[in-house]
């Protein structure tokens, strides 16, 4: 099935040069760019974003880190895109990610651990519908 799933290359992936491997990758994968841009949020929007992990021991930390500098973030659409681009990005903690995913060979950190991508239908319509309009994403 045809989906939609929402990535970012976060700060540290921008800070340390890594948007077009990133970029790269997915494309190579077979994933299309339908909407991209680079952000900057707040505090109150990376809380946003994180709702989901409100009152975890890590929110302030990672919502820290989100707000910390500039983001791009990309919609992507491909059969089975979600799961797909969920592989390609390997396990949350790095050191326990596949050989040849992207947290695996770049993430320095649980939490600074390069992309995000959308874990299920759900939250991808939430997360794209956070950063993107309907005439940002091209249809
Ligand atoms: P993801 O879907 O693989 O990104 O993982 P989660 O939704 O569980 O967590 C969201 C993000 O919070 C992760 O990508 C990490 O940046 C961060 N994170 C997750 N678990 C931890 C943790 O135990 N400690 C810290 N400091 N950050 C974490």
């Amino acid at each position: 099935m045809k989906q939609r799933t929402l990535a970012i290359v976060k700060p540290d992936g921008v800070s340390r040069n890594l948007v077009g491997t990133v970029l790269s990758r997915l494309e190579a994968e077979g994933l299309r760019i339908v909407a991209m841009k680079m952000i900057r949020m707040t505090k109150d929007q990376a809380k946003g974003f994180y709702k989901i992990h409100e009152g975890k021991p890590f929110f302030e930390s990672v919502t820290d880190f989100m707000s910390s500098g500039p983001c791009v973030v990309l919609v992507l659409e491909g059969e089975d895109a979600i799961q797909r681009y969920r592989t390609l990005m390997g396990a949350t903690d790095y050191t326990k990610a596949e050989e040849g995913t992207i947290r695996r060979a770049f993430a320095t950190d649980i939490e600074k651990n390069v992309v995000h991508g959308s874990d299920s239908k759900e939250t991808a319509r939430f997360e794209i519908g956070y950063f993107f309009n309907a005439l940002e994403v091209m249809g």
